[in-house]
C-alpha cells in the first residue's frame, strides 16, 4: 500500500514514519522548499506527544534539541504567583515537556525520515484530489500527477486538503490573540530570583499583555507575548519593523512585573504579528480514500500547548489503524473513533486558556482560584498522561 502524505511540519514526516513502521509506504508533498532550522518560533511538546515520538523511535530527537519544562509558572501584573501549572508526569525515562524551537525539530523530522528512506517533493503544492476507484491522483500545482492509495492531509490549519474532502469544511476561527517571540542571547544575565530559574516558564499575565519566557540552559532566554487585540492586517505585518515592533510590546508589559521590557529590548524578534487561531469541530475528517489529521482536523490554540503533540498522537494512531484493519475506510472510521472525543476536548481547553490571557482584576481574582482548585496534576493527567502503545491492537468500530 502506498500513502500520500501532504505537508512536511510536524504530522508530516511522523505520519510517513509511522506508516513505513507499519509495512506502508509513503511519498511526502511539500509546498515549501526543505525547513529552515533557524526560521520560527519556539514551542512545547508535553509529555504525551513525546511518547508518540517515542512510538516511531524518535524520542531522541527531540530530547537532544529539548530544554526540560515541566511546569508553567503563572504571575499576576503586581507579581503575586497565582499558581504552578505542571505539566504532566514525566516518561518512564524521567523526559518531562520539552521546549524546542519548531523548525529545528521539524528539520530534524524530515532529516531522519530520509534517512530512513521516505521520499519527500519539496515546492509541490497540493492542488487537487481525483479519486478513480481505489486509488487518489493528486495534482500538484506544477501540474505533476500523483497516484497513491490514500492521501493523508497533514496540511496545517489553512488545509486545502479539508476543503478538497469536504467544500463545507468550517474555517479556522481567529481566538483574539496576537502572537510574538523571540529570543534574548545571554538574557539569563539580566535576571534575579524566581525570574532566574530554569526549567520552567515563568509567565506573567500583563495589564494590556500575557508575557512568558523560558531560560535555556546555555543562558539565552526565550520569551512570547500575546495581546488581545484584533487580528493583525497582512500589510501592516509587511511594513513593520521588528525594532516598531519591539517598541510597541515594550510599551504594552510596560509596568508589568517581570523582565519583559530588558528581554524584549534586548530580543531578537523570532515571530512578528501572528494571528492565533482555532479549529474545533471539524464534521467530516475523511471521505473516500482521504483523512485530515494534526492541525488541518482540528487545531488548539497555542496557548494549550497541544497543538504538536495531538499531530505526532495522531500520526501513531492513524498508523496502527491502517496496519490492523483489513480496508482503508474501517481504518479511517476506527481512528475518527479513537482521536475526535480527545482532540475536541483539547481545542476546548485551549479556547478556555486563551480567553484567560484577556486582563482585569476580576479575571486575576479567578485565575488564583483556577491555578489553586481547577488545573491540578489529578484534573489534566487526561490530556498530559495519555500514552500510546505501539504493538496495541486496534479493532474495527462495531456499528
Ligand atoms: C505561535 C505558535 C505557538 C505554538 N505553540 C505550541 C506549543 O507550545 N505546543 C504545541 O504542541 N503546539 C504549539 N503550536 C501548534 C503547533 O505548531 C501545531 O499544532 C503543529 O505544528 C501542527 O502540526 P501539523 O503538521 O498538523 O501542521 P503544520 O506544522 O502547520 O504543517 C503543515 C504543513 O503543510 C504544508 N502545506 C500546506 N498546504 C499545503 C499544500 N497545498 N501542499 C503541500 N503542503 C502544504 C505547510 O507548508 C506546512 O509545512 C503553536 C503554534 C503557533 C502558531
Amino acid at each position: 500500500m502506498k500513502a500520500l502524505v501532504v505537508g512536511a511540519g510536524v504530522a508530516g514526516p511522523l505520519t510517513a514514519m509511522a506508516l513505513q513502521r507499519a509495512g506502508i509506504e509513503a511519498v511526502v508533498v511539500e509546498r515549501h522548499g526543505p525547513p529552515d532550522p533557524k526560521r520560527g518560533s519556539w514551542f512545547s511538546l508535553s509529555p504525551n506527544g513525546l511518547d508518540a515520538l517515542q512510538a516511531v523511535g524518535v524520542l531522541d530527537i527531540a530530547k537532544g534539541l529539548g530544554s526540560p519544562t515541566p511546569r508553567n509558572v503563572l504571575v499576576g501584573a503586581t507579581g503575586r504567583e497565582l499558581g504552578t501549572l505542571p505539566l504532566g508526569s514525566p516518561l518512564a525515562d524521567g523526559t518531562p515537556a520539552l521546549t524546542i524551537k519548531r523548525p529545528e525539530l521539524t528539520a530534524a523530522l524530515v532529516d531522519e525520515s530520509i534517512r530512513r528512506g521516505i521520499d519527500f517533493r519539496w515546492n509541490a503544492a497540493l492542488e487537487n484530489v481525483e479519486r478513480l476507484e481505489e486509488e487518489v491522483h493528486a495534482t500538484l500545482a506544477d501540474g505533476t500527477t500523483l497516484t497513491a492509495d490514500l492521501l493523508i492531509g497533514a496540511d496545517g490549519v489553512h488545509s486545502p486538503t479539508r476543503r478538497i474532502i469536504d467544500p463545507a469544511a468550517p474555517p479556522s476561527r481567529y481566538v483574539g490573540l496576537t502572537n510574538f517571540g523571540g529570543i534574548t542571547p545571554g538574557g539569563a544575565a539580566l535576571l534575579q530570583g524566581p525570574d532566574a530559574v530554569t526549567e520552567q516558564w515563568r509567565m506573567v499575565f500583563g495589564r494590556r499583555a500575557f508575557f512568558g519566557h523560558h531560560v535555556l540552559p546555555n543562558g539565552d532566554v526565550v520569551w512570547f507575548v500575546n495581546v488581545p487585540e484584533p487580528a493583525i492586517a497582512p500589510e501592516v505585518r509587511a511594513r513593520t519593523t521588528d525594532t516598531e515592533w519591539k517598541q510597541r510590546l515594550v510599551a504594552l508589559v510596560d509596568g508589568d512585573t517581570g523582565p519583559a521590557p530588558q528581554l524584549i529590548e534586548g530580543g531578537v524578534l523570532e515571530l512578528a504579528g501572528d494571528n492565533t487561531h482555532d479549529l474545533g469541530h471539524v464534521p467530516t475528517w475523511h471521505r473516500d480514500r482521504m483523512i485530515i489529521i494534526g492541525d488541518a482536523a482540528h487545531a488548539p490554540a497555542p496557548s494549550s500547548g497541544q497543538g504538536a503533540s495531538m499531530a505526532a498522537e495522531d500520526a501513531v494512531v492513524l498508523a496502527q489503524c491502517l496496519r490492523d484493519l483489513p480496508d482503508v475506510d474501517s481504518a479511517f472510521s476506527a481512528y475518527e473513533s479513537l482521536r475526535r472525543a480527545r482532540v475536541e476536548k483539547v481545542v476546548k481547553t485551549g479556547a478556555r486558556s486563551s480567553s484567560t490571557k484577556s486582563p482585569g482584576a476580576f479575571q486575576q481574582l479567578m485565575l488564583r482560584a483556577i491555578f489553586t482548585y481547577a488545573v491540578t496534576p489529578k484534573n489534566t493527567a487526561w490530556m498530559y498522561d495519555h500514552r500510546l502503545h505501539w504493538d496495541e491492537r486496534q479493532a474495527a468500530i462495531s456499528s
